[in-house]
């Protein structure tokens, strides 16, 4: 009795449109909500990114068009995601584990990884800022940490001035892009470098994906990372400057 029942479960999987995969799944986290029309879209997007919104009383589903030919399964996951995502519910973590499992696969990351060459365009200013050049910054760190072994990638200022993302490494595109919050006269120099050298060591220890796991910061990065010159006085000035930022 027991198998007939996880066999109809998983036929239905197999048969189900996308739309009534989403329907399915509204009724489980909501039995008593009224059943809206659900409209599912595939778009091509730069990434795997997916939204969920209601309008005018229908349920709008926009996934990315690399997760169109993801097993059912995989969208019975992400289904789960964006509707708890929508009431401000936590999914199950063997859900996100089974979804993030999928992303975290070679082949579906390699796909990623050359649509997002693809199709995303880079937007940021040149490294020469008002005040710091970010070639000068690059190249002094990696005479000093990297042997000047280091390729140099692109390097840029973000077009807008991020407290959340204060650098970051693109592998697609290959550039470093620090926030241009930094690039101003009260800025110490010293935060400049230390946020570059941290985007330096992205390039130098890449991300590890082991199963649903996605590693950015490694032991091993860490490690490196306290190498820096006064590291703790950086790690406090930083913390410091986006504090007082947040507050003015
Ligand atoms: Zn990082």
């Amino acid at each position: 009795m027991l198998q007939l029942v996880k066999m109809q479960v998983e036929t239905a999987l197999f048969f189900e449109s996308i739309e009534q995969i989403y329907t399915r799944v509204f009724r489980s986290i909501r039995p008593r909500t009224v059943l809206p029309e659900v409209s599912v879209r595939f778009r091509k997007y730069a990434n795997a990114n997916s939204r969920i919104r209601f309008e005018n009383g229908r349920l709008l589903v926009d996934i990315s068009d690399l997760l169109e030919g993801a097993p059912a399964p995989i969208h019975e996951a992400l289904a789960f995601i964006l509707i708890c995502k929508l009431f401000r519910k936590a999914p199950e973590n063997g859900v996100l584990a089974r979804y993030r499992r999928y992303l975290n696969r070679a082949d579906v990351r390699r796909t990623l990884h050359l649509v997002k060459q693809q199709r995303g365009r880079k937007a940021f200013r040149d490294p020469k800022g008002q005040f710091f050049d970010l070639c000068e910054v690059f190249e002094d760190l990696n005479l000093k940490y990297f042997h000047g072994l280091m390729a140099r990638p692109q390097l840029g200022w973000s077009l807008r001035p991020s407290r959340t993302t204060l650098g970051h490494y693109d592998p697609s595109h290959n550039v470093i892009v620090l926030s241009c919050l930094f690039d101003s006269r009260s800025v110490p120099e010293l935060i400049v470098r230390f946020v570059m050298f941290h985007e330096m060591l992205h390039l130098r220890y890449p991300t590890e994906h082991r199963g649903a796991r996605r590693c950015v910061h490694t032991a091993e990065f860490k490690q490196a990372e306290r190498v820096f010159e006064s590291y703790r006085d950086a790690k406090q000035a930083l913390k410091a400057l986006v504090e007082q930022t947040e507050t003015s």
